[in-house]
This record gives C-alpha cells, sequence and structure tokens, in this order.
C-alpha cells in the first residue's frame, strides 16, 4: 500500500486532499496544528504540532513516504495578506516549514514532494489591467508579487527547485489561483472572496444590501476543490516539476461575483462598494502549459461551485443560529 504524508493536513485543501488519497488507496499520515474544523479526519495517523519546529518535525516526516505533499502555510485571504499587519509571521512562519520539510524529504528519500505555491508570485505590473492580466508561468520573472506572501511563496518554490537540482528531490509545484468550496472558511477574517461573499449573502435580509470591497472591477478566477484536487494528482502522476498554474481561467469581476451569489440566493440584494484590501486589479489562470503538459484543464463553470459553496454556508449558519 502506498504511503502519504499530507502536511497542512486540517487546512481547507489538505483535508480534502487527506480524504482523495483514501478513497485512491493510499496509506495517509496528515499533520497540521489542528484538526479539519468542519469534518473528522480521515488520515490514518495524524499528529497535532507545529512545523516550524525541528522536533516535530522529525516526528512528522520520520521515514519514508511515496508521496509528500506540502500545504501547510501562515495564510488568508485579503483581509489577512493585504493589510501588512501579518508580513513578518506569514514570510517567517512558512519559510520555516519549507526549509524543515525539504530537509528531511531528502533525508527519508521520499519518492515524490508536492508544493503548493500561489498566483500571489505573479508580478503586479502584468495585472494592473482588470480585462488582461497576464499570469503565464514565465512572467514570474523579473519578479514584483504585490505582496510577502507572494514573496515567500517565490523563495519556497526556488527553494524546492534548488534541492531538486542538488539533491535530486522529485519535486512538483503547482500555483494555485483562488480554491474554493465546501469545508473552507467562510467567517472570522481569514476566509476568501468566495466565501465572503457567499456568508454576506446568505446573513442578509431580503431587501437590504451587502458590502463588497473596492470598485468591484477588479477580477479573478476561482476553482473549486474537487479540480483543484484532480489537477494536484495528475501533476504528481507525471513526469512534470512544474511551476504550472492550476486555476480556472473563467474570469469574473468581484460585483459580478457579487451578483452571482445573489442570484444563487434568490434575494433581492444590492451592492455596496466600500474602501478594503484589495491586491492586484486583475487576475485570471492561464491554462495554455498545463494543458499541454498534462492533457487536462479545469473546466466546471464556476456557477456549479458556487451554487455548492452557497448551501454548504447556508447551512453553516442555520447550525449556528439553531
Ligand atoms: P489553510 O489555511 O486552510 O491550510 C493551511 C494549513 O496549514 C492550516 O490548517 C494551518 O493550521 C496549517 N499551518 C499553518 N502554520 C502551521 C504550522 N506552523 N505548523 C503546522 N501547520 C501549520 O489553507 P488552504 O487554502 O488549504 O491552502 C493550502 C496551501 O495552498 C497553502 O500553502 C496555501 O498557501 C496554498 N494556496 C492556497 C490557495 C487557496 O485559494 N486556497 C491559493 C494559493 C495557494
Amino acid at each position: 500500500m502506498k504511503k502519504a504524508l499530507v502536511l497542512g493536513a486540517g487546512g481547507f485543501i489538505g483535508s480534502h486532499l487527506v480524504k482523495k488519497l483514501k478513497h485512491e488507496g493510499f496509506w495517509v499520515k496528515g499533520s497540521d496544528l489542528k484538526y479539519p474544523e468542519y469534518s473528522k479526519t480521515e488520515a490514518d495517523e495524524f499528529i497535532i504540532g507545529d512545523l516550524r519546529e525541528q522536533k516535530i518535525c522529525d516526528i512528522v516526516l520520520n521515514q519514508y513516504f511515496d508521496e509528500v505533499y506540502q500545504l501547510a502555510a501562515d495564510m488568508g485571504g485579503a483581509g489577512y495578506i493585504f493589510t501588512g499587519e501579518n508580513d513578518a509571521n506569514v514570510m517567517h512562519n512558512s519559510a520555516l516549514i519549507n526549509i524543515n520539510i525539504v530537509e528531511r524529504a531528502v533525508k527519508h528519500k521520499i519518492g515524490k514532494i508536492f508544493y503548493s505555491s500561489s498566483a500571489c508570485i505573479y508580478p503586479e505590473f502584468n495585472q494592473l489591467d482588470p480585462e488582461s492580466p497576464n499570469c503565464a508561468e514565465d512572467s514570474a520573472y523579473p519578479a514584483q508579487p504585490d505582496s510577502e506572501y507572494g514573496w515567500e511563496k517565490l523563495f519556497s518554490e526556488r527553494l524546492f527547485l534548488s534541492f531538486s537540482r542538488n539533491y535530486k528531490l522529485n519535486v512538483r509545484i503547482a500555483r494555485f489561483h483562488n480554491i474554493f468550496g465546501p469545508k473552507g472558511t467562510w467567517t472570522g477574517g481569514k476566509e476568501k472572496a468566495p466565501a465572503a461573499m457567499c456568508r454576506k449573502v446568505a446573513e442578509a435580509v431580503n431587501g437590504g444590501e451587502i458590502e463588497v470591497w473596492g470598485d468591484g472591477k477588479q477580477t479573478r478566477s476561482f476553482l473549486y476543490i474537487d479540480e483543484c484536487l484532480e489537477g494536484v494528482r495528475r501533476l504528481m502522476n507525471s513526469d512534470f516539476t512544474g511551476p504550472v498554474n492550476i486555476g480556472s481561467d473563467e474570469m469574473i469581476s468581484i460585483n459580478d461575483l457579487a451578483q452571482m451569489t445573489i442570484n444563487i440566493s434568490g434575494k433581492n440584494l444590492t451592492i455596496n462598494n466600500i474602501s478594503g484590501p484589495l491586491g492586484v486589479r486583475g487576475r485570471n489562470s492561464d491554462n495554455k502549459l498545463i494543458e499541454s503538459k498534462l492533457y487536462w484543464k479545469p473546466n466546471w463553470p464556476l456557477l456549479k461551485g458556487m451554487e455548492i459553496t452557497y448551501n454548504w454556508i447556508l447551512e453553516q449558519i442555520k447550525n449556528k443560529t439553531i
């Protein structure tokens, strides 16, 4: 039986990944600061611990694994990453985790290691026009991410690639673009746009309004969790190192995302654009590389994933108020 290790297994993507790997027949060990928030972990073994600590990493990555997935990071949505207040922690904590893990992955001669980078590594100057942002993989340099979160991801991509060159570590790197879906953070300040939008709409009184950060003309694309994991597994099963985008190329303005959510709810709501932390003006996944290397790209319509996510968040709100 193949063995997998998922770091960040208590998080949104990690907890879904554990479930997928179990269904594929892997024996899975997980580790995180916390257990998954919204369902019991399906991991065979789960170690609660701080991966910034050497001793914890020695316990967690202590043997050969066929596959290791490094998803643990200090991260959140715009309200966490773009205010500047968490910059030192984001850089320090995530870099430490990656440095600790890469060293042990070499020591135990693991089969393959996946690293989750981000669309936030792309230069701000290529994302000023909301209608035509450039996020092709080879546009990453000269680098100018708009957040320290993006700079740390870029550093860690290079860290993994260096270990691949110098120590023959078998690495796969994906740059995720705004992954969303059920069992993701939807309240508390670390939630991202789709979940925040669903919460605001679900909580709004019919005939009222919802607040949306910025002028609402900023654009993004959002990828449903199942398609993200499909991309991760296809990348791991391929010979391609990456970095490669794993994202949707269905670009939408934030106001249109708000309107889509309002339409799903069936409510009559107005959108009130207010100032707030934003990030780049436009961003969309460029899927030419993934298509040419993996002969696959995500293709679910955004609406389908948003309907599922809205209904899940609505249920959470109802359960909270019972
Ligand atoms: P998440 O915050 O839900 O999961 C990250 C997990 O890492 C959390 O459970 C957290 O507790 C854990 N963690 C943080 N510090 C830790 C520490 N010191 N020791 C042990 N565990 C620690 O985020 P996610 O959405 O599941 O993202 C997973 C990965 O994908 C992250 O590396 C993230 O940067 C990357 N990514 C996500 C998105 C997205 O849209 N969700 C986009 C781009 C990149």
